[in-house]
């Protein structure tokens, strides 16, 4: 989508309310201490940090039984994105950072490619982190007309930074127009420097919408992505 997403109060308010039994304890816990990520962001996540370590379930159990073990230490994390984006004519239209000739581009608050925007939200989701939107608003003026690279290579410093590496990446990209073939090795190959990642693991397909829908006419792109992730 457009970078929207709830204000970050919004988003402090609702961990703060969020159930405890929710497995929201990140393993090892992440260290945001010399991070570049937007105050916000560092507010949410360590006032989330701060929530998760000091939920009562995950405390009481604790206390309750002097013997628990303490969180597993997950060697492997799966995330999900999901990104769509209205095309408008008279806009740029790039995916995957590549740009692509089209007689329409995305709107958005940044550069609106749907490609790394999915892939973002699929790293932070896979380390239980918030999501693009939440990081980087599309209400905060740094990240109008930004390069989406930037959002990517902050998922990718917090990824090594929770002590995790890809394993791999399957993305699809759903557009009706144009044909992406000319352009899909230009962009699965800047894909994988972007993630610093060997092409053997990053996949990318393309589909049409069978002309339904806007995606089918030409009036929106979409795209799906799934990493997994595993501990260093
Ligand atoms: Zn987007």
């Amino acid at each position: 989508m457009a970078l929207s997403a709830p204000s970050i109060s919004q988003f402090s308010a609702k961990v703060a309310t969020k159930p405890t039994s929710l497995a929201f304890v990140i393993t090892p816990p992440l260290r945001l201490s010399n991070s570049s990520l937007p105050p916000q962001f560092l507010r949410s996540v360590r006032r989330s940090t701060v929530s998760a370590s000091a939920a009562p379930t995950a405390i009481g159990v604790e206390k309750e039984s002097p013997n628990a073990k303490p969180p597993p230490s997950l060697p492997f994390r799966v995330g999900h994105g999901f990104d769509l984006h209205r095309l408008e004519p008279g806009l740029p239209l790039i995916i995957g950072g590549v740009n692509v000739p089209h007689d329409r581009g995305c709107e958005a608050h940044s550069d609106g490619d749907v490609l790394l925007h999915c892939v973002v939200d699929a790293i932070l989701g896979a380390l239980g982190l918030p999501d693009i939107g939440q990081i980087f608003p599309d209400s905060d003026p740094e990240w109008r007309g930004a390069a989406s690279s930037v959002f990517m290579k902050e998922a990718v410093r917090l990824m090594h930074e929770a002590g995790y590496e890809l394993g791999n990446l399957d993305a699809t990209l759903i557009l009706q127009r144009p044909k992406l073939s000319p352009h899909k090795e230009a962009i699965r190959a800047n894909l994988c420097e972007l993630l610093g990642a060997d092409p053997s693991v990053v996949n990318l397909k393309a589909k049409t919408h069978e002309k339904v829908d806007s995606l089918g006419e030409n009036r929106s792109i979409a795209a799906h992505t799934v990493v997994l992730l595993m501990r260093k």
